[in-house]
């Protein structure tokens, strides 16, 4: 037994039949003080509604609730996990919701009831990407969520941070910090993991900005993808494929016309949406 009476999460993983699935991205996390460790920087707890994705045999589920989490939601879609995760739910009774299903199509709001809420995971690595970029992409803004504390790759995270004129700099970089502050808080090794995935992983706070540059994030993620995805062209020629001219739009955002899609900050790319968006009706 451990602290908080639930029997070890190697004991559940066996009765559960729970060996890890690549296709599902599963590496789970047993170690107790690393679970506790990502659910003190999710902290603190009050009132506020946790949104956990891929919570598998829920170590860090329990880390959460063991430190104080009045309310989880967590979506798994892997069918093996759903009992484990029913033990968990009804320990911890009327403080855990279990949905089972797939993130990427999953809308937590109707379950938020326009309360405060937080979303914290160790992602699947296969979703990661989208299911971030999904979040930071609503029409409106400020978003649901009050932060996110997300489990990465490190190369991921360090993609999220990336400032530019660096080689890691790219689309996530700038939908991040258009719209949040994104700070990795702590790497953990791959040993801590079963069974050890091929890299380091790195928690990541993202804080919404509470206003951020005016921008369609539609519009910002059409031309982000433009401009990233022919990165080593000129953007007066990877933006073609908006199918306008690119030197207006570029005369337009201030951008020399040779300039590369690395070189272009969070408000280069603001200003060349707008102008996209105003050229395009
Ligand atoms: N939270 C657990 C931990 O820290 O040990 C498991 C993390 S594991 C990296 C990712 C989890 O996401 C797995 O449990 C996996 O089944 C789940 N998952 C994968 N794809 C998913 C999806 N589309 N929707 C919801 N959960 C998913």
């Amino acid at each position: 037994m451990t602290l908080d009476d639930l029997p070890p999460l190697r004991d559940v993983i066996r009765r559960h039949d729970l060996a890890a699935k690549k296709s599902l991205g599963q590496n789970f996390l047993l170690d107790l003080n690393l679970t506790a460790k990502i659910a003190r920087a999710a902290g603190p707890f009050g009132d506020m509604t946790f949104v956990e994705i891929g919570p598998g045999p829920g170590g860090l589920t329990r880390a959460l609730l063991a430190q104080g989490a009045t309310r989880v939601i967590a979506v798994e879609r892997d069918h093996r996990a759903i009992a484990a995760l029913a033990e968990l739910a009804a320990h911890y009774e009327g403080r855990l919701d279990v949905i089972e299903g797939d993130a990427l199509e999953f809308d937590p709001r109707p379950l938020v009831h326009g309360g405060k809420a937080r979303i914290v995971a160790n992602l699947p690595y296969n979703i990661a990407t989208p299911l971030l970029i999904g979040w930071l992409t609503p029409e409106s803004w400020p978003p649901f969520y009050d932060r996110l504390v997300l489990m990465f790759q490190r190369e991921v995270a360090e993609r999220i941070v990336a400032t530019p004129r660096s080689k890691d700099y790219g689309r996530p970089s700038v939908l991040a910090q258009w719209r949040t502050r994104p700070k990795i808080l702590f790497d953990i090794a791959p040993s801590a993991f079963v069974p050890p995935p091929k890299v380091t992983s790195s928690v990541v706070e993202l804080i919404p900005r509470e206003s951020p540059l005016p921008c369609d994030a539609g519009v910002l993620q059409r031309v982000t993808e433009a401009a990233f995805g022919q990165r080593r062209k000129m953007l007066r020629q990877s933006l073609k494929t908006l199918g306008v001219d690119p030197l207006p739009l570029l005369a337009a955002a201030k951008i020399p016309e040779t300039a590369r899609a690395e070189e272009i900050d969070v408000a280069g790319f603001v200003a060349l949406a707008n102008a996209f968006r105003t050229a395009s009706g």
